[in-house]
């Protein structure tokens, strides 16, 4: 925590406002919305799963449709595909960013109108707060006219040349999960460019309630609004974002500096103008061999580090689904390394961490 979240938590205490409305939530989302800037409007949930939930409906994908998603990522990207009775198509990266690929994203796309199955939807991912190719993607979205949700939920704070990463498309994804930059215990935020969508996205995770003095439904909604406790949470978390960025740059630079001259050691570098978070620090190492040696020797020392996302398209839950994949994600997952990244890493831990890593006898 920053300090001011327990003001903010008690706020809503005196108030009495405990629930899914009160001031901590018009702030918070104010304060979501100035930090984005470009006109956005912010609507507060319980979850980064239930924002895309929710988007997916505002995009009206429904039963039978086909989306599109990047198969290098947590299965929260694409799991609410399956909620919505659709069904994923998964898309493999490329190896600059380490997100969606421009080139196989246009196969598929073709592919699929070539089957009478034109996809409803993009979800593009910011694995590990790096953006993607969003000049790419995005005209290759335009052009065959099919909306993009941006599933920013590690990249809070990284820009894509000096645009707000979330900003960029239809609609935009954050998550306030205990494992992200802030956390509100758990959260999120929905981000759309109009406030009909904001109203909509509010009308359907408070449970789609009609016009009227009664209870009234015509639409079937869901419980997904964030309560006024947790929202006081944020507007704290807020004030210290920029801290955390910062907290999490200098761990990347610090491991940058130190193991840049491995040769067997690759860091992800961030394109010219682009600015990443830097949530996690990853490596790549040239074998899996050397990746696991490192992981366990890390291990060994009750130090937890974990190999990058598993893909989807080689998950057991959604390897039957059609995937466009020409192997950089498998090889990611099979020698890529994330190490520790926490913001309250101090030099000692750092060094700890490095010192068993320069330990590994291959490297
Ligand atoms: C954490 C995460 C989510 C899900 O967010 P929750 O708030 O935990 O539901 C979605 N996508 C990615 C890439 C994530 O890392």
């Amino acid at each position: 925590m920053g300090g001011s979240e327990q003001k903010f938590v008690d706020a809503a205490f005196h108030t009495n406002w405990v629930s899914s409305v009160g001031a901590n939530i018009v702030d918070f989302e104010n304060d979501i919305q100035q930090y984005l800037g470009n006109n956005v409007y912010a609507t507060a949930l319980n979850s980064g799963t239930a924002a895309i939930h929710v988007a997916l409906q505002l995009l009206e994908v429904t039963k039978g449709d086909e989306v599109l998603c990047q198969s290098f990522t947590f299965s929260a990207s694409a799991n609410p595909i399956i909620y919505q009775g659709a069904t994923p198509v998964f898309i493999d990266s490329e190896s600059e960013t380490w997100n969606m690929s421009p080139d196989l994203l246009e196969i598929a796309i073709k592919d699929r109108i070539e089957n009478y199955k034109k996809p409803k939807a993009i979800i593009t991912v910011y694995l590990y707060g790096m953006s993607y190719k969003a000049k790419e993607i995005n005209a290759i979205a335009e052009k065959y006219e099919i909306p993009v949700v941006e599933d920013n939920v590690e990249a809070f704070g990284s820009r894509y040349l000096n645009q707000q990463c979330d900003t960029l498309s239809d609609i935009g994804i954050l998550s306030f999960n205990g494992n992200k930059i802030i956390t509100t215990s758990g959260g999120s935020a929905l981000i759309t460019k109009n406030n009909i969508l904001k109203e909509k996205a509010i009308f359907l995770s408070t449970q789609a309630r009609d016009k009227a003095p009664h209870y009234e439904h015509s639409s079937i909604g869901f419980n997904y609004r964030m309560s006024n406790i947790l929202a006081g949470i944020g507007r704290g978390q807020m004030e210290v974002l920029d801290k955390r960025i910062e907290a999490r740059r200098q761990n990347f630079s610090f491991y940058k500096d130190n193991l840049s001259q491995y040769k067997s050691i690759s860091f992800l570098e961030v394109p010219n103008g682009s600015f990443s978070n830097r949530w996690m620090t990853c490596i790549k190492t040239d074998s899996h061999k050397l990746r696991e040696q490192i992981r366990l020797e890390l291990l060994h020392d009750d130090i937890e580090s974990r190999p990058l996302w598993k893909p989807m398209h080689m998950q057991p839950i959604f390897k039957d689904f059609l995937h466009f994949t020409d192997g950089t994600s498998q090889t990611l997952f099979e020698k890529g390394l994330c190490l520790p990244s926490s913001s309250n890493l101090t030099e000692s831990d750092l060094n700890r961490v490095l010192s068993i890593i320069t330990k590994t006898p291959s490297l």
